[in-house]
This record gives structure tokens, C-alpha cells and sequence, in this order.
């Protein structure tokens, strides 16, 4: 309650998100939402309600933490998988709730079948392999006691996935990488289903290897940033259709940022704006300050170069964001005054202010700016 600034989430723009992840997937391919970092600064219990009300019934997280505060906030049990990070701690009340777990090394292995059979219930584990990311997963060459061990312990644990992560399917510099990758989980893949071990899904794709390497392996994808309506990075736009001119742009950003004008101030020509002296006004100027700043997530980096849209029209940032606040030049827009509504992110009377403009303005990506939203910003869900 009383918060300086309101999130926006639209059900027809990710709608319309969904619908595009579904025509550009292979047959019979099953769609995971990965909704860590608070579900890319979206919020994750709003996002998680439109998403399954929107028909999606796969989430996952990258710690427990996450998946405790989804399943806390869901009434109907979506499935739920943990990709990376998980306490012994957390792992019984994981297995007692079927959330699904990666699995990267033995020791985890071991702790995860010794709590199944205490619980006697089965341990849902997606087994990681690690092909050339280098960061986590089963390397080659444990791969042959990992065969060996699945086999021992079939009563204890259900092989539910096999799973590789691309470092880095977004850029075509990486395509030497990613294939030698995509070859490598091919092979291990076949070397676990001669030991009589399929799993129930098999999974490499992220956002950028649908569309970048749409015969990635597998029978699922997990697939973060494009559900919200961004492009991993403008190549993967621009190879997906092929023009570099006019882009076209099939996804629609979900998220809308916006708050109100706190006051208004006139300011003569020769004086400096806010702290320090980064904006001299060169001519009498009218500005107004806006109550967001750093603390709730809007970048520091913006300071003297991104803009607000008040009435249609773009005002620029003048002088450095504060911790709460930031200052405008509202010079020929009419009718600005405390309480007038901005737009921070978002379209407002045909014009727009995108994540992508400040990421290409502050060498932010897309995900960073997102996940850096403040959690205690109001999210609510609009048509
Ligand atoms: C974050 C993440 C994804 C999703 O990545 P996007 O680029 O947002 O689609 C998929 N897999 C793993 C292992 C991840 O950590």
C-alpha cells in the first residue's frame, strides 16, 4: 500500500507470448517456464497465476526458496522443477511436495535416495550434464558409475529428466560451442538409453536455441526471457526474420512501469540539477520530479540519458538518479503538475519506452534490468 510506483502485467500480451513459443516448437515438445529472479523482476505470484491461467502447467526456479514461494502462493500444483541450487535442508521437503530436482554430482545423489526411503516415496531427479558450459553437471567421464548407479537405485529415485545448459545460444559467435555441445548430449543421451534408461524428458533449449537451434535435443524446453515478450539479444531477432532494416517483432512485453509527478520546479538558466554538478541548465527550465529512483530498481546508469514518457511525449532524465527520486525536463509538455501520471517502461498515447532502449543506453541486458525491479513494487494483472 502507498507505493511510489505500480507494475503492470497484460494477460494479452502474454497470450499472445505463449501462442508464439507454441508455433515455433517442435511436435509433441512440452513448454517449461522458468520463473527465477522473481520471475524475471515480473513478480513471481502474479506471473505465475496469469501464466497458468493462461494454460501453462510447468514452472522452474532456480533455488528452493523460489519454489517454497511459488508453491505457497499457487492453489492448484503446477509442476515444479528446482534447476539449480538446493539445500540438504530443503531437499525432504522437496521430495515430499514432487518438486522435481537437478542433479549434479553424487554426494547430492546419495542424500536424495537416503530421504526417499525414509519418506518411501520416489525422487523425481533430472540428471545434468555437463557438455561445455563448464559449470555445473555429470562430466563424461562419470557418466559410466552414473549409468550404474541409476540402475542400483531405480526404487528410490524416477528418472524424470536429462538436461544440458548452451553457454551462450543467443550469439552466433558461440555456434562452434553450442554444436559441439548439442553433438555431446546427443551421444550421452543415446549411451544412457542403451542401458535402459530414457527419462521421461530430455531438455537443452533456453529462449535463444528455440529459435537459434530449433533441433536442439529434447522433448521439452525451458525457456525464460521470451515468455515476458523480449528477445534474448536483437541477433536472434534479427536472424529469426531475416531483415535487419525493419525488424518485425512478434512478442509483446508484458510488464508496464509507471508512477506520478511528486512536485514540479522551475529552474533558472546557469543552475545545476540535483546532486553535483552532472546537468547545467542552459536555459530557464521547467522539471518535475518523480518518486523513483536506484532503490526500486530504475538504473543508476540512466542518469543524463534515459526518458519518461508524461502526456505522449518524452521527457529526459536531467542530472543523476537518487536513491528514491529522479528529475525530468518537462519543457513544451503541457498540463504537468503533482500526480500526473508517467510512464516508466511502456507504451502511453502510441509512444513507448522500452527495456531494450535503456539496455542498449546502459549496457545492461534485458535480464539484469529486469531482475532488478524492486519486489516491494505493486504487480497487477490488466487485460
Ligand atoms: C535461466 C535458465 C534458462 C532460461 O533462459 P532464457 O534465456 O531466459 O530462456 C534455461 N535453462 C537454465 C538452466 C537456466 O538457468
Amino acid at each position: 500500500m502507498f507505493e511510489t510506483s505500480t507494475i503492470e502485467l497484460s494477460k494479452k500480451a502474454l497470450k499472445n507470448n505463449l501462442n508464439f513459443i507454441r508455433k515455433n516448437l517442435s511436435p509433441g515438445q512440452r513448454f517449461c517456464s522458468v520463473v527465477k529472479g522473481n520471475a524475471y523482476g515480473h513478480g513471481t505470484s502474479e506471473y505465475v497465476q496469469m501464466a497458468m491461467n493462461a494454460g501453462v502447467d510447468y514452472f522452474a526456479v532456480h533455488a528452493a526458496d523460489e519454489a517454497y514461494q511459488l508453491v505457497s502462493g499457487t492453489s492448484k500444483k503446477p509442476d515444479l522443477f528446482i534447476i539449480g541450487s538446493i539445500e540438504n535442508a530443503a531437499l525432504e521437503w522437496a521430495i515430499k511436495e514432487d518438486i522435481e530436482l537437478a542433479v549434479f554430482d553424487f554426494q547430492r545423489l546419495e542424500k536424495i535416495k537416503e530421504l526417499a526411503r525414509k519418506l518411501n516415496k520416489k525422487a523425481r531427479i533430472h540428471i545434468e550434464i555437463e557438455t561445455g558450459m563448464q559449470r555445473t553437471g555429470f562430466t563424461v567421464t562419470q557418466i559410466p558409475s552414473l549409468l550404474n548407479w541409476l540402475n542400483v537405485h531405480k526404487g528410490s529415485v524416477l528418472f524424470h529428466g536429462l538436461f544440458t545448459h548452451f553457454a551462450g545460444a543467443e550469439s552466433q559467435a558461440n555456434h562452434f560451442r553450442i554444436s559441439s555441445q548439442i553433438q555431446q548430449f546427443k551421444l550421452i543421451h543415446s549411451s544412457f538409453e542403451s542401458n535402459g534408461l530414457t527419462p521421461v524428458y530430455s531438455h537443452s533449449a533456453c529462449s535463444a536455441a528455440i529459435f537459434n537451434y530449433p533441433d536442439a535435443p529434447g522433448n521439452l524446453v525451458r525457456a525464460g526471457i521470451v515468455q515476458f515478450g523480449f528477445w534474448p539479444n536483437k541477433e536472434t531477432q534479427i536472424r529469426y526474420y531475416g531483415d535487419t532494416e525493419n525488424t518485425p517483432d512478434d512478442l509483446k512485453r508484458i510488464i508496464r512501469w509507471t508512477t506520478r509527478v511528486m512536485a514540479v520546479q522551475q529552474v533558472a538558466k546557469g543552475q545545476y540539477i540535483g546532486y553535483g554538478t552532472s546537468y547545467l541548465a542552459l536555459k530557464n527550465m521547467k522539471i518535475a520530479i518523480l518518486p523513483v529512483g536506484y532503490a526500486h530498481g530504475y538504473s543508476r546508469n540512466l542518469s543524463n540519458i534515459g526518458s519518461v514518457l508524461i502526456h505522449g511525449k518524452s521527457a529526459p532524465i536531467v542530472g543523476t538518479i537518487n536513491m528514491n527520486s529522479m528529475t525530468v525536463d518537462v519543457n513544451g509538455i503541457d498540463g504537468v503538475e503533482m500526480g500526473t501520471n508517467v510512464v516508466l517502461i511502456g507504451k502511453q498515447k502510441g509512444k513507448s519506452i522500452t527495456v531494450n532502449s535503456f539496455s542498449e543506453q546502459s549496457n545492461l541486458l534485458n535480464y539484469e534490468m529486469l531482475t532488478r525491479l524492486s519486489p516491494t513494487i505493486p504487480r497487477i494483472i490488466t487485460q
